[in-house]
């Protein structure tokens, strides 16, 4: 650039950066040359930015006389904003070197104008002295963007998520690394929107899925003028596997950006937390927490569509006989073979759960007292019909059972508390029996 051979040429050598005590040139010499140079140039003092000379370029872009300059502001030339970021543009080059070009926001003449600036400390006589040079931005950025631009690219492609920038309608200006490997596909494989759903969800449906997903999201965000809500969908990837991703998505200004992240380890995690969370690690069946949630949910929709629902209480009999006989092992495996068989004999849709110890649950669905008293004793049936295969041992085990069907309106713990009663009563009995009421 020209002007950084002019501003060589006008203060001292780089390499004296000594503004205690500047070299500095006449005052003279440095106007002859600031008036030599076609840009626009100001001199301004060091500390409170009035302006000490300008250049016939500078009279012309501020619209004064030469002789209008004199101890004017800078607010006066660019306005209190730029005036607040040029006070903060601090050259850490040294004496007679231009500083990093800024772009700043300045109104000139009333006029919003985008101006590129560079300052040069100068030393003249016994003072440094701040040149100011005001270009009107090029259009295709400058040094300083461009610096800038890479800069950005570099972060971006740092993230460690899919970062992207796509027009209004939804072309891709531009992806991080990232994304790219995340995905692995090719920009001229996704050049095309289309071209990016039909690979990313090879499944018909699931395509449909994920593209309504996407645009009914966007468009309650754009309503409402925020953040699209985050939502996550498997896309497959370049080399046939799949991933989940959350998207993130926002409008700025004509541009959409959107985000994706990776979860598809911590999805994976939390379903196998989910299950261990839900899980009787002995028997596979749903633990007591479990079960009453599910026990909650069957009993609600059952009560809104009046549809009955019963619940059945079982105890293994004399359990502490086999633990005592036979060793903790072995009643840990009757538990487990326990579990089978029921689950063997009960409907898909039932819910069966370990309460604790020897105790176990069922939620049913039957239409009518018939069929719960039906599914009681099959259940009865399944544990005590035939022995217990244990290593060598054949083990009688025999079961209790007692059930409430739900009244209307009756709750689940007002049911279950009567299927703990038809329990008791059925142990009373003699065992080996079930008592539905
Ligand atoms: P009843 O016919 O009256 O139900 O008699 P019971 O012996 O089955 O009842 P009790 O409540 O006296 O005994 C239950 C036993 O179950 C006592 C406890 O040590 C045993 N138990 C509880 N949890 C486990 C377990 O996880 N594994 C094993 N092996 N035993 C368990
Ligand atoms: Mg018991
Ligand atoms: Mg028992």
């Amino acid at each position: 650039m020209s002007m950084h051979k002019t501003s060589a040429h006008i203060s001292a050598a780089p390499d004296v950066a000594v503004p205690d005590a500047p070299a500095g040139r006449s005052r003279q010499e440095v106007d002859f040359w600031i008036d030599c140079v076609g840009a626009p140039l100001v001199l301004m003092e060091g500390q409170v930015l009035n302006v000490r000379y300008a250049n016939r370029s500078a009279a012309v872009l501020f619209g004064r006389g030469l002789e209008g300059f004199g101890g004017c502001s800078v607010e006066e030339l660019v306005g209190p904003e730029a005036t607040l970021i040029l006070g903060q543009i601090w050259s850490v080059a040294p004496v007679g070197v231009p500083g990093e070009p800024f772009l700043i926001r300045a109104q000139v003449q009333d006029q919003e104008r985008v101006l590129m600036v560079q300052v040069t400390k100068v030393a003249v006589e016994d003072e440094i002295l701040r040149l100011f040079s005001f270009m009107d931005a090029p259009p295709q950025g400058s040094v300083t963007l461009a610096g800038w631009q890479e800069n950005v690219t570099s972060l971006l492609n740092w993230l460690p998520f899919g970062f992207e920038i796509a027009s209004s309608d939804d072309q891709i200006q531009f992806a991080n690394s990232t994304f790219k490997e995340m995905f692995g596909y090719t920009q001229d494989e996704i050049s095309n929107i289309e071209d990016w759903w039909r690979l990313a969800y090879p499944d018909p449906d699931y395509r449909e899925f994920a593209r309504a997903q996407w645009y009914d999201s966007i468009a309650i965000a754009r309503a409402e003028n925020r953040e699209m809500t985050p939502f996550d969908l498997d896309v497959a990837t370049a080399n046939g596997g799949k991933r989940t991703i959350q998207f993130r998505h926002r409008t700025i200004g004509n541009f959409n950006v959107n985000l994706y992240i990776d979860v598809t380890r911590e999805r994976s995690y939390a379903k196998e937390l989910k299950v261990l969370a839900d899980t009787d690690p002995l028997t596979g069946a749903m633990n007591r927490r479990r079960f009453f949630e599910e026990a909650d949910r069957i009993h609600a929709k059952c009560q809104r569509s009046a549809a009955p629902v019963a619940f059945l209480m079982l105890d293994i009999d004399h359990f502490k006989t086999i633990n005592d006989c036979y060793g903790h092992g072995v009643g840990d495996r009757v538990l487990i073979e326990f579990t089978r068989r029921c689950r063997d004999v009960l409907d898909p849709g039932d819910c069966f759960g370990r309460m604790g110890g020897e105790e176990f649950a069922v939620v049913l669905s039957r239409p009518d007292p018939v069929a719960v008293h039906d599914a009681a004793e099959r259940l009865r049936r399944a544990v005590g019909a035939c022995p217990f295969g244990i290593d060598a041992d054949l083990l009688k085990v025999t079961v209790s059972v007692g059930g409430a069907i739900c009244v209307t309106d009756e709750s689940v713990g007002s049911a279950i508390s009567r299927a703990d009663n038809a329990l008791y009563d059925a142990k009373k009995a003699g065992r080996d029996r079930s008592i539905v009421r």
